[in-house]
């Protein structure tokens, strides 16, 4: 038997996208290639225009690549028009049609399957159940709310029971909240049906909430694929740091690698260990990334950076502390607040900043 959990859904290999003239017009996708694999919650994240959406439409078939291969279970599906692809797409505008009721939308796509009108009867109500909108079943969907419509258009494309699907910020029209409460269903739909979901967005918080893998795209290549935990805890570059979550960046001098582990001078002339990945030699100008809650403020004789509270930011659940360096740039630390702890740090005071040995990444950039 093979092994079914490490199949892989999607295998993108070397697909580039060029639109207008091949040699002169503009790379959408410059060589992707990525395995996405069986029940995966898989996302596309990156800044608006870095090709998510085209690779989305490459896969759907509503497009071609230029080069390069897209395979389903092993298939290369170049030749399949996209409603002959077992795959369907959740927009944006969710497209329903508003003079049909939330069942009528949900049927609609078996019905043009020419399934059999018992099947459709049976399959609408297992969805109506999924989506936990058996209650709404005969209203209009113009007489609905957007979250509501939201999952009206998640059921409508889970219907024909597709093997992937593909979902286009779908969560962008909802407000903040009931982007929350939709980002918990649509990861509890995911584990229930078992589908591939490829998701893309440009939110990090999203991603990091419903993956689990994630690619982060920029500017037409994928940068780092990852758990959401490996993407936040070691960025491969800086792009990647930058774009998912907070950080900081300190320049160092790298003085010795032994693998995984480097030995690094800090501006104050202080030797630390730090994580590494590939591609640096000793004697090198390297940039050190320590996320704000990896980093402490500490009284000046500890301190591995010293420098001047700027700022003091309470956010309830956390205070940030910015600091000016002594170089000059800006460091930020967030401490987690609990009963009884005393701000002893105020602007204009001298502070130190210290953080554990490892803590601290070699970017490879
Ligand atoms: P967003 O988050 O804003 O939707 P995206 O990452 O999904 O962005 P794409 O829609 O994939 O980005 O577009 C990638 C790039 O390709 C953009 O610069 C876009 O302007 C360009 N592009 C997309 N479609 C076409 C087209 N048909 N012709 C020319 N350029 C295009």
């Amino acid at each position: 038997m093979p092994d079914e959990t490490n199949r892989n859904s999607i295998d993108v290999r070397g697909v580039r996208k060029v639109f207008g003239a091949v040699d002169t017009g503009f790379v959408a996708l410059d060589t992707v290639s990525v395995a996405i694999r069986q029940n995966e919650f898989f996302t596309l994240l990156g800044p608006s225009g870095c090709g998510k959406t085209t690779l989305l439409r490459l896969i759907a078939g509503f497009d071609f690549p230029t080069a390069g291969q897209i395979m389903l279970y092993g298939e290369d599906i170049a030749g399949l028009p996209p409603f002959k692809r077992p795959v369907n797409t959740v927009f944006q505008s969710y497209a329903l049609f508003p003079h049909m009721t939330v069942a009528q939308n949900i049927a609609f796509g078996l019905e043009m399957l020419d399934r059999p009108k018992a099947e459709v009867a049976t399959r609408v109500a297992e969805m109506l159940r999924l989506v936990r909108m058996e209650h709404l079943a005969d209203r209009k969907t113009s007489q609905i709310s957007g979250g509501q419509q939201q999952r009206v258009a998640l059921a409508r494309a889970l219907a024909p029971q597709p093997k992937v699907l593909l979902l286009d910020e779908p969560l962008s029209a909802l407000d903040y909240k009931l982007r929350k409460e939709m980002q918990l269903e649509l990861k509890r739909l995911q584990g229930e049906t078992g589908i591939t979901f490829i998701f893309v967005t440009h939110d990090q918080e999203e991603a990091l909430t419903m993956s689990d893998r994630i690619a982060v795209m920029s500017a037409g290549k994928i940068l780092q694929v990852g758990t959401p935990h490996e993407i936040y805890d070691s960025p491969a570059e800086r792009f990647v740091a930058e774009f998912i979550g907070e950080t900081n960046f300190i320049e160092a001098d790298l003085i010795a690698h032994d693998g995984d582990n480097a030995r690094v001078k800090l501006p104050s002339g202080q030797e630390i260990g730090a994580s590494l990945q590939e591609g640096h030699k000793p004697g090198d100008k390297v940039w050190l990334v320590v996320r704000p809650e990896h980093a402490q403020l500490v009284a000046a004789p500890q301190a591995m950076l010293a420098g001047t509270i700027e700022n003091v930011v309470y956010l309830g659940t956390d205070t940030h502390f910015h600091l000016r360096l002594d170089t000059g740039s800006i460091f930020t630390v967030r401490r987690q607040n609990a009963r009884g702890i005393v701000d002893l740090y105020e602007p204009g005071q001298r502070a130190g900043v210290a953080f554990a040995d490892g803590t601290a990444r070699v970017l490879r950039d």
